[in-house]
């Protein structure tokens, strides 16, 4: 038998609890229920922890466009890579990024041939290093959804008090309603509800996601990480579904409350302002990103060293269709062949939020 690695007997009692709404869904509706798991972070635990397979031919868990890594666009990548190429400079990044294919190579590539590409914890991190190498021009490469970009504001807030003139940032922020209202009015994936992200919640709110309910009569549960939270939010969901009420639930109120992180929020709004960003696979999104308002353009990387863009080259890899929904990562010709934790193809078998190493690590039939 399927269980989930948490053997509790709550956890057991609640896996059995949502199969047998589950089942109750499906003699109602005459399909199984479809829900999508926003967050990357959600798409590496409910593999990790056993959910998504233990509730196999119960509810279809369809991973969404909540890793950050996975959503960055081929031609963006392709620039940051081409920020090595300028001399004195010294490119900060977060771990996975230097592993991240881009058409002409990578960051590890870039630093095996002797550019200074370094991994940080923190963009904070970045502005100390300039701080220390006050001759060289220090970039830090900023990809993120809501949790990260109070962080890069963090970062540029302390460079600013510092005085730190050789400190910059390449913005590639994300934000989640913007996309969650792209994927609902294209309409490409049927789905019953949200299993929303506790941590982008934790800033913004439950308030935040109302338009879920209000506008696309949409039920969605805001969750925390573990399989217990997990189990409880699709619980809820089953429930809401089954009642076909649209509610916006907050299943995850040790963490997340109704206005989020007032502070984060308003820093972010400080420094940076909406802009237009591409999703690989799905385009530019109009307002669906952040970036420096011009009077904080000393900051800005895209304006200080603009890089050409070209052309991406293509492969086969599917990435844009995982991150939609529309297949799982199986269904990819290139998934543990051509394309494995060690040799990946595309950004979602990189990222340790990304559908593809999810469904390798955990899920992948030997
Ligand atoms: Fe891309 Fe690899 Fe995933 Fe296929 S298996 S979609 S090539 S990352």
């Amino acid at each position: 038998m399927l269980e989930v690695t948490d053997h509790s007997t709550l956890s057991q009692t609640l896996l059995q609890e949502v199969k047998t709404l589950a089942d109750r869904f499906q003699q109602t509706f005459g399909r199984i229920p479809s829900f999508m798991e926003v967050c990357g972070s959600h798409t590496m635990a409910l593999a990790r922890t056993g959910v998504k397979k233990a509730l196999e031919g119960y509810v279809r868990l369809i991973s969404g466009p909540g890793c950050p890594v996975c959503v960055t666009d081929q031609v963006t990548i392709d620039a940051m890579i081409s920020l090595t190429d300028g001399v004195n400079r010294i490119i900060c990044t977060f771990g996975d990024m230097v592993r991240v294919p881009g058409s002409y190579g990578t960051l590890m590539q870039a630093k095996t041939e002797g550019k200074d590409v370094r991994v940080v914890y923190s963009p904070v991190d970045a502005v100390r290093i300039a701080e220390q190498h006050p001759h060289q021009e220090v970039i830090f490469l900023g990809i993120g959804f809501e949790t990260t970009i109070p962080i890069l504001a963090a970062a540029v807030k302390e460079a600013e008090e510092k005085q730190v003139q050789n400190f910059s940032m390449w913005m590639s922020t994300k934000l989640v309603e913007p996309i969650l209202r792209q994927l609902l009015h294209d309409g490409e994936v049927a789905l019953d509800g949200f299993l929303l992200p506790g941590h982008v919640s934790m800033v913004m709110g439950r308030k935040h996601f109302e338009f879920l309910a209000t506008e696309y009569n949409m039920p969605a549960v805001i969750s925390g990480f573990e399989a217990l939270d997990m189990l409880s939010a699709l619980r809820h969901l089953l429930l809401l579904s089954l009642e076909q009420r649209a509610v916006v639930l907050n299943d995850y109120k040790s963490v997340v409350t109704e206005q989020g992180n007032v502070q984060a929020k308003y820093w972010m709004n400080h420094y940076f302002t909406l802009c237009d960003e591409a999703w690989r696979g799905i385009g530019v999104i109009s307002h669906s990103g952040m970036d420096f308002k011009r009077e904080y353009n000393q900051f800005n990387a895209k304006v200080r060293f603009p890089v050409p863009t070209r052309e991406p080259r293509r492969t086969k890899c599917r990435c844009g269709e995982v991150i939609r929904g529309l297949i799982d990562p199986p269904q990819c010709a290139l998934f543990g062949r051509a394309c494995t934790p060690l040799n990946p193809i595309g950004p979602c078998m990189v990222s340790s939020e990304g559908s593809c190493a999810a469904y390798y690590q955990y899920m992948r039939e030997e």
